[in-house]
Order: C-alpha cells, then sequence, then structure tokens
C-alpha cells in the first residue's frame, strides 16, 4: 500500500470512528465525516445528527468551517457512507454541498444501499461536477456494521 493509500485508510477509519457517536436513529443512516486540507491537517469533523435531528455528517463538517474557506478547495471528505445526492429533510443534499464547497475529491467507504431513497446519486453528481470520488471497500463492512439495525 503506498502513503497516500494509508493516509485514506487512516481518515476513513476515523470518519467510521465518528459515525458510532451519532444518536441512534430507526429511519436514517449514522454517518461519519472528516474534512483533511492539502497539507494532510484535519479541518473539520461531524457525525449525523450532531447538531440537530436532521444533520448529515458532512452537512456537520462543512458547517464548521467559514463559507469559501479556501482549504475546502484543495481538501479531501472522507464520509463512512457515500454523499446522498438527493434528501427528504432539506432542500440541499450532502453532494451538491460539496460541489458548492469547491472540494475536488472524497472518500467513502459505503455506498448507499437503496433503504431510504432509491438510487442514491450522490457519487454521479460528484463526478459529473468533476470532483474525484474514491471508494475503499477496506472499510465498508465496519460503517455498515454501525448501521446494522436499519438493514437487518
Ligand atoms: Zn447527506
Amino acid at each position: 500500500m503506498n502513503r497516500s493509500a494509508a493516509t485514506d485508510l487512516g481518515h476513513l477509519r476515523r470518519a467510521v470512528e465518528l459515525s458510532r457517536r451519532c444518536p441512534p436513529s430507526e429511519t436514517a443512516f449514522s454517518v461519519g465525516a472528516v474534512i483533511v486540507g492539502a497539507d494532510g491537517e484535519v479541518l473539520a469533523e461531524g457525525f449525523s445528527r450532531e447538531a440537530d435531528a436532521h444533520a448529515h455528517a458532512e452537512e456537520s463538517a462543512l458547517g464548521k468551517l467559514p463559507a469559501g474557506d479556501p482549504r475546502l478547495r484543495g481538501a479531501t471528505v472522507y464520509s463512512s457512507l457515500e454523499p446522498c445526492g438527493q434528501r427528504a429533510s432539506r432542500p440541499v443534499p450532502c453532494a451538491r454541498l460539496i460541489i458548492a464547497a469547491g472540494v475536488p475529491r472524497v472518500v467513502v467507504a459505503w455506498r448507499e444501499p437503496d433503504l431510504f431513497v432509491t438510487d442514491c446519486q450522490g457519487t454521479a453528481l460528484l463526478e459529473a461536477a468533476g470532483v474525484e470520488v474514491v471508494e475503499l471497500p477496506e472499510l465498508a463492512e465496519e460503517a455498515r456494521a454501525v448501521n446494522a439495525h436499519l438493514l437487518s
């Protein structure tokens, strides 16, 4: 494994760890997210339902940085689950928040199953906007395990 792959795995593992802090829900996934700058500095972290009952992890993390923070333009968003491409609880899905923030790269552990939305289009939206999306299936099982009660 090369160095950047090891770095990716480390940050994504942290995102999975954060997902375990989510207040439990019977109707929404528990997700963790970490935003890391180009120099490897952790800029922000977040998890589902951190600030309110509908907050998503990526949204929580992005919300901790000032809008237009120039560091976002070189950053990577690590999320235990693929960013949502549509959502019922808010007008703007996380994929669009990431695009609007100018983040060029997203690393995920797990693709959203067709449970709450059919055909999650987060990855497609991101890629269409030129964002690189990397999936690390090594951590998919751990990210999924946090949500096992929703998937039985
Ligand atoms: Zn979302």
